[in-house]
């Protein structure tokens, strides 16, 4: 047998397969038929947008044609969603999609990128897979953004600045000052990404948001998902929004097809439908007050702007594995948050039972 695996390109040897939150069907399989609650992967506790559901429904029978390759309908819509032009936008087969793609675009072998430590893990993925090299750079005690430390990471080597607000796992934002200052100290050849997969369930009014007009900025580029509020993570839709000319360059390394034709049909319907939008919003702004209370109970939450905090356990294996026997999942396992759980915002009884169960299993029940 000859040896192929000999030949793997060398720096594919350091990378660690994403490790996701135990699906729906792992859970049935080692749980049986038990009610799960499910709060371990963000995604909307009311289920998928139904102006979505019922597009998408009407779009099947169509399957067998090829998805438009532009995305225009998806472009078209988010562009008036956020009053700027479709040529700012870039649709992918969600974001994590699109990170790997801005990843091609920018970073070869010895490049660096700086990111926020702890956050999203798939920003150093794309870096790892182009054989660059990440800087991560920690949050402050209380979890917030260390502006000078991320301006002090960046050299004349770093090409990709990640930022992610609000944060995963933290729940914490950036402000729109500290951005600024941030931009103002590093150079104008660095691509800042900013991850805003979670803004819109955020309220805090000085943190950063979308203006229209940072995108003539030819270096910042801002990331949204239909994975979250809308409820479409299985339906895999995210979207970039920069310079057209940076975007241009980031179309060249795209797959011709690389959002399907339900994914943009359910897209567009999910932007329209505000009920849905303020429903969800509104669920996560019960849950703040809820999973608050825990405070009470000596517990440290971490003020939170998404629809998921972060709770201070102890033991965060422990208390996972203990409130996976009572079939309620959340996530631990984040580096440098071994006594953490984070925990996604459900149903308000979903919380409620969550809460209880915490409760009971950190006063030392199994
Ligand atoms: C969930 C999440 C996303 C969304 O990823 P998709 O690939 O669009 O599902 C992006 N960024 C962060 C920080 C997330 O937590």
């Amino acid at each position: 047998m000859s040896d192929v695996t000999s030949r793997v390109r060398g720096n594919l040897a350091a990378i660690q397969p994403y490790q996701p939150g135990l699906s729906d069907e792992t859970l049935r399989r080692e749980l049986g038929n038990r009610r799960i609650i499910k709060l371990n992967s963000n995604e909307n506790a009311l289920g998928p947008s139904p102006l979505a559901l019922e597009a998408i429904r009407r779009e099947l029978p169509r399957l067998h044609l090829y998805p438009d390759g532009a995305s225009d309908l998806v472009r078209e819509a988010v562009a008036r969603h956020h009053g700027i032009s479709p040529e700012q936008v870039l649709v992918g087969n969600g974001s994590d999609d699109i990170i790997k793609l801005i990843s091609e675009t920018f970073l070869e072998p010895g490049d660096e990128i700086v990111v926020p430590n702890p956050s999203f893990s798939q920003y150093g993925f794309g870096a790892q897979v182009m054989d660059a090299r990440v800087r991560p750079v920690p949050l402050k005690p209380d979890f917030t953004y260390d502006v000078d430390a991320m301006a002090m990471a960046v050299t004349t080597r770093t090409k990709i600045l990640y930022l992610c607000t609000p944060n995963n796992p933290t729940g914490t934002v950036l402000k729109r000052r500290e951005f600024e200052e941030l931009l103002s100290r590093i150079p104008e050849d660095v691509f800042v990404v900013v991850d805003m997969a979670y803004d819109n369930y955020a309220v805090d009014e000085e943190r950063l948001q979308l203006r229209p007009e940072d995108l003539r900025r030819g270096n910042v580029g801002f990331l949204f998902t239909f994975s979250k509020l809308y409820g479409l993570a299985g339906l895999r839709v995210g979207y970039l929004l920069a310079n057209a000319d940076v975007i241009q360059y980031i179309h060249r390394v795209r797959e011709p097809f690389n959002v399907n034709r339900i994914a943009q049909i359910g897209a567009v319907a999910a932007l329209s439908d505000v009920d849905h939008v303020r429903r969800s919003q509104a669920l996560a702004s019960e849950a703040r007050f809820q999973y608050a209370r825990l405070a009470e109970h000596g517990l440290r939450v971490v003020p939170s702007e998404a629809n998921f905090c972060l709770v201070e356990v102890g033991d965060g294996a422990a208390v996972f594995q203990a409130l996976m026997r009572r079939a309620i999942l959340v996530r631990t396992g984040f580096r440098g948050l071994e006594s953490y759980v984070r925990i996604t915002f459900g149903t308000q009884e979903e919380n409620e039972l969550c809460i209880a169960a915490l409760l009971e299993v950190v006063a030392g029940a199994n």
